[in-house]
């Protein structure tokens, strides 16, 4: 069958005939992908920057964000059944008993760094024809949701986010008073930084749970992200016109900053703005480049006097998939157009190299497999 492969020690990215996977255990599901969703992640791997292929492989298939639709089911599969569409989680566990979070399910916050992920680390990805998988890696998606759900495993990033900032606002008296709403987030002001697929998502997120978010990019790619932004009731505030202190008066009080730029100078100036009781979270993973220079005199303060606090997310748990399905459900419903518009591209497989290292542009491509 066909699958997208990158050969590190070659140096090479193509379409290659990979073997079809069978099912074999009772819990296993086999699934025909249709489509994967491209990312940075998959880019930098395609630069051989990351990925590993699994052991004894030359090889790794590409494709971690993925949609699929069960066409066959293991004896003892309950979970899901043929027709389902589903999205499959990345990460899967370490093999130390040791290991707290994975013994306890939540991979997404090993201690060994031995996991592996589908698609990116030791083993392959979803660009592919067939897969299997343990179907308690799979999570089903409703039918309607069919046209968008290949955003599912980019909008846990901020479901795993945003639930971790409840947990750690618990620190304080933080939750708004429940509104007619029902909003949760009604009182705070929330900065996004960075209108890329993950940001967008995260604003969403945001907006959705009450945050009067404002996204705060620079103008790139063809689109007006600007009118996409306000189309969901979000501001938007461009880098080139707006300085961190006028977005901050704009703002107002800044109770959440969340990045999703990968861009440590702009992220580590906006924290000098963070405001009270702030709390600023970090998605992005920048590139290997130089240090650079920061106020850390002036963060040092305001992380201290006041109790501001900062953390870092990376993969998603059962719940942030589940959270994200939900969520996209609300989001189609509420803001339809602004939603498809985040998938700019659908390219055939054949395509997908040229996809993968070119310069498309757009927010989401997609490569669509059958
Ligand atoms: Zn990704
Ligand atoms: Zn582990």
């Amino acid at each position: 069958m066909k699958a997208l492969a990158v050969f590190p020690t070659r140096r090479e990215v193509r379409l290659i005939d990979h073997p079809e996977p069978g099912v074999t255990a009772p819990t296993a599901v086999k699934l025909r992908m249709l489509e994967v969703g491209v990312c940075g992640t998959d880019r930098e791997i395609v630069g051989f920057q990351y990925g590993t292929p699994p052991p004894g492989s030359e090889y790794l298939v590409l494709g971690h964000e993925s949609l699929g639709e069960v066409i066959e089911v293991g004896a003892a599969v309950t979970r899901v059944k043929p027709g389902d569409l589903v999205v499959t989680m990345v990460r899967r566990p370490c093999p130390h008993p040791e290991c707290l979070a994975c013994s306890a399910g939540r991979q997404d916050f090993c201690y060994t760094g031995d996991f592996t992920e589908r698609g990116i680390k030791g083993a392959h990805g979803f660009a592919t024809e067939l897969v299997v998988d343990d179907e308690k890696y799979m999570n089903v998606v409703p039918h309607q949701l069919r046209e968008v759900a290949v955003l599912t495993e980019p909008l846990t990033i901020a479901e795993k986010a945003i639930t971790q900032v409840w947990q750690v606002q618990q620190r304080l008296p933080w939750a708004c008073p429940i509104g007619p709403s029902g909003e949760p987030g009604s009182c705070h002001r929330a900065v996004v930084l960075g209108a890329g697929p993950v940001g967008l998502l995260g604003a969403m997120a945001l907006v959705n749970a009450g945050f009067e978010t404002t996204v705060y990019s620079r103008a790139s790619g063809l689109r007006d992200k600007a009118t996409l932004v306000e189309s969901f009731g979000a501001r938007y505030a461009a880098a080139e016109t707006t300085t961190l202190q006028q977005l901050a008066e704009r703002v107002g009080n800044i109770d959440l900053v969340y990045e999703a730029t990968g861009a440590a100078r702009v992220s580590f100036e906006m924290m000098e703005v963070l405001g009270t009781n702030g709390v600023f979270i970090f998605t992005g993973v920048p590139g290997r480049k130089g240090p650079i220079e920061l106020d850390a005199n002036l963060i040092m303060r305001n992380l201290v006097l006041a109790n501001q606090m900062v953390f870092g997310t990376v993969n998603a748990n059962r719940e942030a998939f589940e959270a994200a399905i939900r969520d996209l459900g609300t989001f189609v419903a509420r803001w339809p157009e602004a939603v498809r518009g985040l998938i700019t591209g659908r390219f055939p497989i054949e395509k997908a190299t040229d996809v993968l290292l070119g310069e498309p542009g757009g927010i989401k491509n997609v490569i669509t497999i059958s």
